[in-house]
């Protein structure tokens, strides 16, 4: 639950023994909508159209440079660069692989915390995989982002900073390929998506929108990918935002889901179900179900058969993931055989299926291991 959340105006007299409120991150255009932007440029005596002209530097040039922003009067590039555009993210160790196409950054946020993006490019397109929360509060055992808990929530402007991050290099053709876009964006780096909700729409808005109000991504190319908590899927549903929605579900069973995926315990496989079910009617996307295949834990020819069940006739995909081991874990990926079986019970069924390609393991996945073991 986010911290902002438990605040409530104090009546008058009324003691409270609360901590402070921790500061915050500075405030940046991307947190604001277009009125708020202009609103924010005439406070510090602009013209309110600079409030546009600041945003397709941002969003469209990706230049954050005062410098290079010739329309704007030399006078007041600085101000508003210094008052809209503050440094957010800090990068703190970048590590590639895939001849260079896959590129994962550990970032530092102004409080010192940690978070991890992770850029892929493909022949045809180029994902970014970025954070939503810094930890994560859902304590999924195979998990290494859910082993060190949740520090805070990002903010919009925090999370947005990420993709253009991605933007700016693949424009300048520093990753392998030549000059490409950002096509896709997962929000499968560190944190739920779901419990830091205001601030992931807002991103997901600003992701979606052209031009200067935001970066003009497909919502179609946008995943927002959640441990299923699911009055917020059916929140996301209300948004009229078509972007993909995952479900990790990783066992059709809730006696074993209530251990692997622990939110298990408030909503039920058959209530996450249902809300991607009417995800899907609501939105026409094809649900994609997330299945982390752990020898011997979930990748029973059984519970293959048992999850087909489930799901089939349904506008549904699964992606199997081969578990990438967690430091001092006791588990490890399922055989290639059992992985086998697995995938041709779903296929049984009808159940779409595919095994993700486990890009870049050996710089330890997106599943929170740069920033549990930073000096690595
Ligand atoms: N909180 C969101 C995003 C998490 S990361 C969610 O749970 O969906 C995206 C996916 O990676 C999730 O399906 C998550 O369960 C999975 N994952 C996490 N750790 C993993 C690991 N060690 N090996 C394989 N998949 C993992």
């Amino acid at each position: 639950m986010a911290p902002e959340s438990s605040v409530r105006p104090r009546a008058a007299g009324e003691l409270t023994f609360a901590a402070p409120r921790r500061a915050k991150p500075a405030r940046h255009l991307a947190d604001l909508s277009m009125d708020e932007r202009r609103t924010a440029v005439a406070e510090l005596g602009e013209k309110p159209f600079r409030a546009d002209q600041l945003s397709r530097h941002y969003f469209e040039r990706l230049n954050p440079d005062a410098a290079a922003m010739t329309d704007l009067p030399a006078a007041t590039r600085e101000q508003l660069v210094t008052a809209l555009l503050p440094p957010l993210l800090t990068s703190v160790k970048e590590i590639t692989c895939d001849g260079g196409t896959t590129r994962k950054t550990l970032w530092k946020l102004f409080d010192g915390a940690l978070v991890e993006s992770v850029l892929m490019r493909y022949p045809d397109r180029a994902t970014m995989c970025v954070s939503s929360q810094a930890g994560c509060g859902m304590n999924c055992p195979f998990c290494a982002t859910g082993q060190a808990g949740l520090t805070r929530n990002m903010s919009t402007a925090e999370i947005i900073e990420q993709v253009v991050a991605g933007a700016r290099a693949l424009a300048a053709g520093e990753v392998p390929g030549g000059p490409g876009r950002v096509n896709n964006v997962v929000f499968m780096g560190m944190g739920e998506p779901l419990a830091n909700y205001k601030a992931v729409i807002g991103a997901v808005r600003r992701m979606v929108d052209p031009s200067p109000q935001g970066l003009g991504i497909s919502a179609r190319g946008v995943t927002v990918s959640t441990v299923g908590l699911v009055p917020a899927i059916g929140k996301l549903a209300d948004e009229g935002l078509p972007v993909t929605l995952a479900v990790s579900l990783h066992a059709p069973d809730d006696e074993l889901r209530d251990t692997l995926v622990p939110i298990n315990t408030r909503w039920k496989v058959a209530e996450v179900l249902d809300a991607a079910w009417s995800y899907a009617a609501r939105t026409k996307r094809r649900v994609s179900i997330e299945y982390a295949l752990i020898k011997d834990i979930n990748d029973q020819e059984w519970r293959a058969d048992l999850l087909g069940k489930l799901i089939k006739n349904k506008l549904v995909h699964v992606n199997l993931i081969p578990l990438n081991p967690t430091p001092g874990s006791k588990w490890t990926a399922s055989r290639p055989e059992d992985e086998r079986a697995f995938v041709r019970r779903l296929e049984f069924h009808g159940v779409p299926v595919t095994v993700r390609d486990t890009r870049g393991r050996e710089i330890d996945g997106a599943c929170g291991q740069l920033a549990a073991a930073p000096g690595s």
